[in-house]
This record gives C-alpha cells, sequence and structure tokens, in this order.
C-alpha cells in the first residue's frame, strides 16, 4: 500500500492502473473505526483498486465546532488500510487540495432543498464544505465507484445529487450503518463519550428500532411514527434532540405518509457530543442476486428459485439480445461503439419479465414486439460481441436497476451483487469445483453424442474459462464482501434451490434490514 499526500504523486500512481479498470475511492476523514472498515470491504471486494482518502476538512466544521480537536491517528489508519488490502491512502493537506487560507475559493453550493432541512439548519456551510472538498476528491482521483455510509444519509442523497447535476461519470454506492453491540451507531465521535454517556445515546437507536417494529407492523403515518419515537427519546433527558423528521430519502422532504419508503432520522447532543442516527423505513420484495463460475448450474437455480418463490426472473440475457437485435436491423457494424451506445441511447426497449415458467420473457423495441427474433441463431452468434462493449453494459445496468428498485426479483450473472444490485438482499455465489463442473458437462457432451474429450481437458478449459472471467476488465466474476457461497459439489439442483430458499426465508424472518 502506498500513502499520497501530492496530486501529481497519486495521479501518476493511478495513471499506471487505470486501463479501464474500476477504481473505488472510500473518502473519510480518518480516525478510522469499524464503520469506515466496512465501506473500505466493500470496495475491496467491488473493484480491482481501492483509494482511502483522509482529510479533515476544515471547511465542513463551523468556528463553533471540534475541528481542532477531531481525532486524527494516521498510523492506526494506515494499518487498518493495509490489512484490508487498499491500494492507496491520499492524505493531502489543505493546501494541496487548495483550500489553504483562503475562503476565495470556487464552492459548490447543493441544492437548498437538500441542505436547508435535517443537519443543515444547524450546520450552516456543513454540506457546502462537503460538497466542495468532495468534488475536488473526484476530479483529483477520477474514481468509477464511490462509497459513504448510510449512517450520514443527508450527505448521501447530497452527493447522489451532485454528481447527478455534475454529470460525473462515478457510482455512488451506499453502505449500511455499522453499530455498536449496543446499537449505538459508531462513530469518530463516540470517542468523546464518557461510559455513562454511551449508555444514555443507546436511546437513540432504541428509539429507531421501535420506529421500525411499528412500520413492519403496518404503521405508515408521519404523526405516528414520529410520536412512537419521541416518547421514547423522552425517557433520557440527558439526550438534548435538535430534530426528529420523517423525510423522503431522495429529496429530503418531510413526508405525511410513507408511500415507498421513508427516512426517519434524529440528531442530538448528549453532553457536548452531537450524534445523529437514522433508519430507512422500506417495506420490498427482496432482490436475490446469484454469481458464480460458468457450469455451476446458475441459470436453472435462478429460474426454479424464481418460481418457487412467486418473484420474477430478471432475463438480462434477454436484454443483450435485444440491443444485438437493436444494431443488427439498424444496419451498423458492430464494432461502431459510439454510433451503437447513441442508438441505444435513443431507443426504447421494454422487458416484460414472463408470469409463469413456461412463457418466455417478452422483448419489445420501439413498440415491435421482438420476442421471437432475439433467439434466432444469427443473433446468438452475435451477442457476445454486444455484450462486451461497455456503453451497452452502462445502459443496460441501468435498465436492470431500475427494473428491480421495487424488488421482487431474481438475478443472475457474474457481477450483480458487486455490480448492478450491490444493495440485494440476498447475494448467493454459486460454486462448484472444476473438476465437478468438468464431470457435469461431460456428462452432456456424452448425452449429446458428443463425447470424446477427456475429463482433464475439459477440466483445464473451465479452468481458464474462470481465469478470464475473474480477469476481465468489463463486469469481471467477483464475490461480494457479503455473498453466501453455495459449493453445489455434492448438492442436486433441488438441493441447491431448497438451499436458497431456506437462506431467503431467514432473511424475511429477519426482515433483511433490521437495526
Ligand atoms: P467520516 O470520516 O466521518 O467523514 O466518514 C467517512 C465515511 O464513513 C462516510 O461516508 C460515513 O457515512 C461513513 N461512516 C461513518 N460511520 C459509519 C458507520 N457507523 N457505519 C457506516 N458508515 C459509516
Amino acid at each position: 500500500m502506498q500513502i499520497f499526500t501530492t496530486i501529481p504523486g497519486l495521479r501518476t500512481f493511478l495513471a499506471d492502473y487505470r486501463h479501464d479498470r474500476s477504481i473505488a475511492l472510500v473518502p473519510t476523514m480518518g480516525a478510522l473505526h469499524k464503520g469506515h472498515a466496512s465501506l473500505i470491504r466493500r470496495a475491496v471486494a467491488e473493484a480491482e483498486i481501492t483509494v482511502v482518502s483522509i482529510f479533515v476538512n476544515p471547511l465542513q466544521f463551523a468556528p463553533t465546532e471540534d475541528f481542532s480537536r477531531y481525532p486524527r491517528s494516521l498510523d492506526s489508519d494506515r494499518q487498518l488500510c493495509a490489512s484490508l488490502g487498499v491500494a492507496a491512502i491520499f492524505a493531502p493537506s489543505a493546501e494541496t487540495l487548495g483550500i489553504g487560507d483562503s475562503e476565495d475559493i470556487t464552492a459548490v453550493i447543493p441544492p437548498i432543498s437538500l441542505t436547508s432541512g435535517l443537519c443543515g439548519a444547524f450546520r450552516p456551510g456543513h454540506f457546502q464544505g462537503v460538497a466542495t472538498i468532495v468534488t475536488r476528491l473526484f476530479n483529483i482521483i477520477a474514481p468509477t465507484i464511490a462509497y459513504f455510509g448510510e449512517k450520514d444519509a443527508q450527505q448521501l442523497a447530497i452527493i447522489r445529487q451532485l454528481v447527478r447535476d455534475l454529470n460525473l461519470a462515478i457510482e455512488i454506492r451506499a453502505c449500511a450503518t455499522v453499530r455498536e453491540t449496543s446499537g449505538l451507531a459508531v462513530s469518530s465521535r463516540n470517542q468523546y463519550l464518557s461510559t455513562a454517556e454511551r449508555e444514555k445515546a443507546t436511546i437513540i437507536v432504541k428509539s429507531l428500532q421501535l420506529a421500525l417494529e411499528s412500520f413492519h407492523l403496518g404503521e405508515r403515518q408521519r404523526e405516528k411514527l414520529l410520536a412512537i419515537v419521541q416518547k421514547n427519546l423522552d425517557r433520557v433527558p440527558e439526550f438534548r434532540c435538535q430534530y426528529l423528521d420523517l423525510v423522503h430519502p431522495q429529496s429530503l422532504q418531510p413526508i405525511e405518509q410513507i408511500e415507498t419508503d421513508g427516512l426517519l432520522a434524529i440528531a442530538g447532543l448528549i453532553g457536548q457530543t452531537r450524534l445523529i442516527d437514522n433508519i430507512i423505513l422500506r417495506q420490498r420484495r427482496a432482490v436475490i442476486a446469484i454469481d458464480g463460475p460458468a457450469g455451476a448450474g446458475k441459470s436453472t437455480v435462478t429460474r426454479l428459485v424464481a418460481e418457487k418463490l412467486g418473484l420474477t426472473y430478471l432475463d438480462t440475457g434477454a436484454m443483450y439480445r435485444a440491443v444485438t437485435w437493436l444494431v443488427v436491423n439498424s444496419g451498423l457494424d458492430l464494432s461502431a461503439e459510439a454510433a451503437i451506445a447513441e442508438l441505444l441511447s435513443l431507443a426504447k426497449i421494454a422487458i416484460i419479465p414472463a408470469d409463469s415458467p413456461e412463457n418466455v420473457t417478452i422483448v419489445k423495441i420501439n413498440e415491435q414486439d421482438v420476442t421471437l427474433e432475439i433467439r434466432s441463431p444469427a443473433i446468438t452468434a452475435q451477442v457476445s460481441r454486444i455484450a462486451a462493449q461497455k456503453a451497452v453494459r452502462q445502459q443496460l445496468v441501468t435498465l436492470q436497476r431500475e427494473m428491480g428498485m421495487s424488488g421482487g426479483i431474481v438475478v443472475e450473472g457474474r457481477d450483480i451483487g458487486t455490480n448492478v444490485f450491490p444493495e440485494a438482499e440476498l447475494k448467493i455465489f454459486l460454486t462448484a469445483t472444476p473438476e465437478e463442473r468438468a464431470r457435469r458437462r461431460l456428462k452432456d457432451l456424452e448425452a449429446q453424442g458428443n463425447g470424446g474429450i477427456s475429463l482433464a481437458e475439459l477440466t483445464q478449459e473451465i479452468e481458464k474459462r474462470d481465469y478470464l472471467d475473474s480477469n476481465r476488465s468489463l463486469a469481471p466474476l467477483r464475490k461480494a464482501a457479503d455473498a453466501i457461497e453455495v459449493n453445489t459439489d455434492h448438492l442436486s439442483i433441488a438441493e441447491v434451490t431448497e438451499k436458497i430458499i431456506a437462506l431467503y426465508r431467514q432473511g424475511e424472518e429477519n426482515q433483511w434490514r433490521s437495526l
């Protein structure tokens, strides 16, 4: 792991790596704890290289706040990052970031609608300071993905909007809040709390938990949910609440009733220490992501799981076939990537999943039904060339995410849990040893009357394919940090399906994302 304090140093280091690979950024203010570690772990698992920035940003502290006493621990931060597989730490000075001694800088001002409520009302200028520095880090590092904690929900919503508004090619990924065993959200500022204060501080999470339970019992009204939380907070008068609100997680505007999801957020003081916490109240059916190497039985198992659980099988293959059909029919050269990207952007692709296992996914392009045509040998022969194009992949991933937004889907691939649906409620990594996959393949080939290849040769072929799949620049095969590995070596298809269904039920019982 390398440490850089200058922009030329870091940029030169990254230039060697860049070539189409994914670069993750985890922006932090240091004093790293297990909350940061969970962001870093995910970044390391999901991207090819991870940069952690450590910068205590003076722009986001008001003069009355704790800038000078904010904890700093570069040595232990460095050790933690190295142990987690971080490629580089970027620890610039304020001068390096161009905010030395002057307020005369180009600032990034997020929309007032996002900054006027919640913490913004108590910390004027805070989010402008965050947005200004995060934009600089984004421009210096040019990451492909950046990780932020859900604990700072307002910050997360603001950064998402910033990326959209400034057309940055960066994907923002949110990570669940990491908590102490007591439930208290881990924070660098927890070090300021005495043992007694730490105990008192748990009233925040306990109150959020009550709201969650009430939500799962069907409560959707603002007034009722806030009253439950307020009543509980009142039990600990040492907690001086600054705000308690129920807002929309993206617009941050107060909501009267939860339709799809709501963000219940709390901030306040215990002694001199300011604490924040929140919870997303959302009820949706799960997204199940099934990844794994070729030949592990993914597609059969995925269809069966969808059928048995009454979920929708999202046929991503049909999407790539649809684009291939579009390109072939437009007469474009299959290697004209820019023209294809433009064509696809202007096209209207509708994927209507099958409502029963016997049916096929219906595909329409610009209102024309191409369900059957996309299965023709001519399309089958070309689809891998189209699927290898970055812009096609990006646009189809966006479509897949839109289709998965309200949950209730099962999807299989190589990077579904790490890239397409990193927030999936259940992630399975379905695998089998190369020898076992070779045995299965040989059996299939012999059944088709195509024997004549040895088991050793097939095993070698499969190992080679695994290597290529894991090292390709576009959508490499990767196991998500929170995926459950299911080795199918000694299991039948029915047993594998049952196992996944059992994991789903278990998650359902735990309400997926309870505190
Ligand atoms: P900070 O160093 O406080 O600016 O935090 C850096 C990043 O870590 C931010 O994206 C925070 O939201 C995230 N973070 C801080 N605490 C936690 C936590 N307990 N769980 C998850 N993420 C966290």
